[in-house]
Formats: C-alpha cells, sequence, structure tokens
C-alpha cells in the first residue's frame, strides 16, 4: 500500500516570513488530514532551516526537502550546495532533475544521476523528475524519452532503498495552466513503473511515482484516481496554503474532493 505524498515546490517564491506562514500552514493541513497522506514541502536554500524550525515547532509530520543538489560531494563550486549539507539542514527529500534545472540551467542526464548518487550517499531520499516537451510529445515521443530519463538515473537509485520517488512532470504543463489529463499520466507512470519492474519487480511496486503540471484542487481527484498516480508535485497551487490544503485533504481520501 503506497501512501500518497502531496509535495509543494516553491521554487524561488517567498519572503523568510511568508515561508515560515507556509511551512505553519502545511503543518496544519497535514494534522486535519490525518494519517492517509504524506506531505512534503521544497523551500529555496535560504529558508531550509526556518522552515525546518517552525515544522518542528507544528509537531512535525510535514517533511522538507530541497530543490536540488550538487553531483559533487564538496570542493571548489561557487554557488553550489551538497547534498551532505542539505542533510545537515534537516532535509529528508531532495528533488533532481526538474525540467526548469534540465532546461533553464542545462543539467543533462548524467548531472542528474550524479546529484540522485549524491542525494543518495547523504541520506537523502531522491525524487527524481521526468518529462517530455511539447515537441516531443507531438512527435509521439513521450514513453521514449521519459524512459531515457529514467534509465539514466535507475542504478544509482536502485543502489539505495526503494524509497526514492518519481515524479512525472510533463514540461508542457508545468506553470502554464495545460495540465496533462489524467489518462496521459496514468499511461506515462504505467510505463515508468514498467520499467523499474523489469529490474526489480518489487521496486517497482513500493516507489511512488507522482504527477505534477498544474495540479489545483480542482483536478487533482482525476490524477489520485489513477492506480499509478501516487501523489502530486505541486508548484503554483502549493504557494496558496488554502489550494495546498485542499490537495492535502484529497491526498488524505485519494478521492480528489476538497472538503
Ligand atoms: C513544478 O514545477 O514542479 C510544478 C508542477 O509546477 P506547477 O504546479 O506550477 O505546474
Amino acid at each position: 500500500m503506497r501512501i500518497p505524498l502531496v509535495a509543494g515546490n516553491w521554487k524561488m517564491n517567498g519572503t523568510r516570513a511568508e515561508a515560515r506562514r507556509w511551512a505553519q500552514a502545511a503543518a496544519g493541513a497535514l494534522a486535519a488530514a490525518g494519517a492517509g497522506v504524506e506531505v512534503a514541502v521544497f523551500p529555496p536554500y535560504p529558508w531550509l532551516t526556518d522552515v525546518a524550525a517552525a515544522l518542528a515547532a507544528a509537531g512535525g509530520g510535514v517533511r522538507l526537502g530541497a530543490q536540488a543538489c550538487a553531483p559533487q560531494a564538496a570542493g571548489a563550486l561557487t554557488g553550489a550546495v551538497s547534498a551532505a549539507m542539505l542533510k545537515e539542514a534537516g532535509c529528508h527529500y531532495c528533488l533532481c532533475g526538474h525540467s526548469e534545472r534540465r532546461t533553464l540551467l542545462g543539467e543533462d542526464d548524467a548531472r542528474v544521476a550524479a546529484a540522485v548518487a549524491q542525494a543518495l550517499g547523504a541520506d537523502l531520499v531522491p525524487v527524481l523528475c521526468v518529462g517530455e516537451t511539447l515537441a516531443e510529445r507531438e512527435a509521439g515521443r513521450t514513453a521514449r524519452v521519459v524512459a531515457a530519463q529514467l534509465a539514466a538515473a535507475l542504478d544509482a537509485l536502485l543502489a539505495g532503498p526503494p524509497t526514492w520517488v518519481l515524479a512525472y512532470e510533463p514540461v508542457w504543463a508545468i506553470g502554464t495552466g495545460l495540465a496533462a489529463t489524467p489518462a496521459q499520466a496514468a499511461e506515462v507512470h504505467a510505463g515508468l513503473r514498467a520499467e523499474v519492474a523489469a529490474r526489480d519487480p518489487a521496486v517497482a511496486g513500493a516507489i511512488r511515482i507522482l504527477y505534477g503540471g498544474s495540479v489545483k484542487p480542482d483536478n487533482i481527484g482525476g490524477f489520485l484516481r489513477q492506480e499509478d498516480v501516487d501523489g502530486a508535485l505541486v508548484g503554483g497551487a502549493s504557494l496558496d496554503p488554502a489550494a495546498f490544503a485542499a490537495l492535502v485533504q484529497a491526498g488524505a481520501r485519494r478521492d480528489g474532493a476538497s472538503s
């Protein structure tokens, strides 16, 4: 039985005070939703320790994640942040290969796989993000693209415990308001799980695969009702405490109802 995970990626948003407030709101949402859902938030680096403290003060339960980690352990890498630093800052999860980093910051598959290995080496749980562009979807290449992104990191992922997470995030759906259909997500998620099952069926049954891309309270239900969708990675809507609470409640019920 895979517990749904509802994760909020705050990206480069929010003041320190807002981050604390959003953390308290996330903790409140989890407390109201009960035990049937896991909640995680991914603040900007400078607010990680503040958010860790706010979450602890609110009773714990909500997991902290980093939006990325360096593919190296340490060294002369100005501006980079290591997985070990993120662990010490209180992180449990680390996003690896978010499409904004792949496309805007040039992170390629080899770099993403190295970041996954670093995350696991520091006892962080990687959340590997994969997804196709609109041109790739229109060319009928979706399955091949996401399988290749997964394959590049799969050896590294399988070296760790089967707690890691996949996030299918079509690039064309992120921040556009144009979510994939539940059927599109279901097809890709099933394909991803089959790719993992070809290497290790037990791991494939254990890992969670999140859908991400314009998830809102009014569309999350369609995704959660799909067998291979185990939660959501949420950007924009995670910045609205009421919307995020509704998403957490939907995750707890796996039915998408928002109240
Ligand atoms: C994301 O960036 O991970 C994301 C899913 O963003 P949004 O929900 O805003 O589309």
